[in-house]
């Protein structure tokens, strides 16, 4: 029997804000020694009163709107029950029958990335059904007999965003995820580093038979800090399940784990019976109202986001769909790729451009930049401008320097900030297209290599690169190549006897 994969996804992720949901800690705790970043509210004193982090909120509605969510007008928070010792109060502060954001979906580009880039993806439509704001636990490590705790993350904001079981691979799942995870850095919201647990995913999975419209039993997976865990943890359960179904056996419910070096999901925690959290009104905080100023305000500050950007730059540029994702991987890239089409002096030829500025970027740019250490999203710190890219482009296009030059001038403005115009001039770098000029090299160069010429006119047209990389080593590189070809030919030709 062919079986289906059900997938659901619950996401919970940190908002980068400067201090905690409820307090005035900071909340940027990265390599901060334990229990340095508290206070007594944070730490559950008794009588400590929580406030609520205005920024949070905004951050939670700009993620809610990027996923197309409702936002609710009147949201209140409540306590859910919660015993264990990395939240000292003894339950968290959340929101339930409220959530800020719901109904809401997300459109991803669906590729076999396992099996190299595919310029045609699917495209699908995963439904959003609530994102509500939460305060994030303290961190428990177990050594020996002894339990340490850090309060230094209790307290800090979180959104748990949960989709519909509209999941059917793993390779959706991966897709949902990396699209998550590019809006929240598109917004500047959070990091979304699943490695640092600033994004943490739990799939909830069940198979059923094909055509179906019954649940099958489900499981969790837990303990997945990469999106390639995940990938990987959801391709074995459906393997696994479905060898069992296949022989009649039936799935257990429980909680898994990822083992990442045994590479195969195992057994954390047998059935349980469902949690009791006794939500109820968390009696010290005002309930929430959210004016329409307000949701207007926070709209305006979403950016175009990458799928978007993808579309647009395959329709108004005719760019590779590779060439729009890896543009718009990250926002800083995006924007220096649009920055620098803005500076072109000749709008009308915006797709030729475009396509330059794209190469331009994925090789050189690119290079450099790993070869400096320099991370992507720095983009806007680095020396060169997006205006100098667009003036060597220039430059190349209008046949005032070669390509090879170029690629020398773009490595001085990486390492200068000077302009490539200035150091065009400076150096005397400008190529030779004097038609006399080139002429006298290139029969100087026939007339030195009499046994290569006569193999290229029996038809080795390797050699004729060869003449050709004679003429420009005479003229240090800054030979006119289209030129040299034409005049080499006619020379080549002349000498037929
Ligand atoms: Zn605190």
């Amino acid at each position: 029997m062919e079986y289906e994969v059900v997938i659901g996804l619950e996401t919970h992720i940190e908002l980068d804000t400067a201090s905690k949901m409820f307090c005035r800690c900071s909340a940027q705790f990265f390599g901060a020694e334990p229990n340095t970043h508290v206070c007594p509210v944070c730490l559950g004193m008794p009588g400590a009163l929580p406030v609520i982090n205005k920024r949070a909120v905004e951050y939670a509605m700009m993620v809610g709107l990027a996923l197309n969510c409702k936002i609710a007008r009147y949201t209140f928070w409540e306590r859910k029950s919660y015993w264990y010792p990395d939240l000292p109060k003894g339950y968290q502060i959340s929101q339930y029958q409220y959530p800020l954001c719901y109904d809401g979906w997300i459109e991803v580009d669906v590729r076999d990335v396992t099996s190299g880039w595919q310029e045609h993806a699917e495209r699908r439509r995963i439904r959003i059904r609530r994102a509500h704001l939460e305060e994030d636990t303290g961190k428990l490590t177990h050594a020996g007999n002894y339990s340490f705790v850090d309060y230094n993350r209790s307290g800090v904001p979180l959104l748990e965003i949960v989709t519909e079981p509209d999941i059917r691979s793993a390779d959706e799942a991966y897709a949902y995820l990396s699209a998550l995870q590019q809006i929240v850095r598109y917004l500047g919201v959070s990091s979304g580093d699943m490695e640092k647990g600033a994004m943490r995913c739990e799939p909830n999975l069940s198979l059923r038979p094909k055509g179906s419209d019954t649940f099958g039993v489900k499981v969790e997976i837990k303990n997945l800090n990469s999106l390639r865990a995940v990938r990987d943890a959801i391709a074995y359960e459906i393997e696994r399940q479905t060898r069992i179904l296949r022989a009649g056996g039936q799935i257990q419910q429980v909680t898994l784990g990822w083992d990442e070096a045994r590479r195969m999901t195992v057994v954390q925690r047998e059935k349980e019976s469902a949690h009791d959290y006794r939500y109820f009104p968390e009696p010290d905080l005002p309930p929430l109202h959210i004016s329409e100023e307000w949701l207007e305000a926070v709209r305006a500050r979403i950016p175009e986001l990458a799928l978007a950007r993808q579309d647009r730059y395959r329709r108004e540029y005719g760019l590779s769909a590779y060439d729009a994702v890896q543009l718009t991987a990250e926002r800083a890239i995006a924007d220096w790729f649009e920055e620098a089409l803005r500076t072109s002096s000749a709008p009308h030829s915006l797709p030729a451009r475009a396509k330059a500025v794209a190469n331009w970027i994925q090789t050189e740019l690119f290079r450099l930049m790993r070869v400096h250490n320099v991370p992507l999203d720095n983009v806007w710190h680095i020396k060169v401008k997006p205006a100098q890219l667009m003036q060597l482009i220039e430059l190349v296009e209008q046949g005032t320097i070669n390509l090879n030059t170029a690629k020398q001038v773009f490595e001085e403005v990486f390492q200068t900030g000077e302009d490539p115009r200035a150091i065009v001039e400076a150096k005397g770098l400008a190529q030779i297209s004097d038609v006399p000029t080139l002429r006298r090299v290139v029969e100087e160069v026939v007339s030195a290599h009499p046994q290569q010429v006569q193999q290229v006119l029996n038809g080795q047209e390797k050699v004729f690169g060869f003449l050709m990389g004679q003429v420009m080593k005479a003229t240090r590189g800054k030979a006119n190549a289209q030129l040299v070809n034409q005049l080499l030919r006619e020379a080549i030709e002349a000498s037929r006897t």
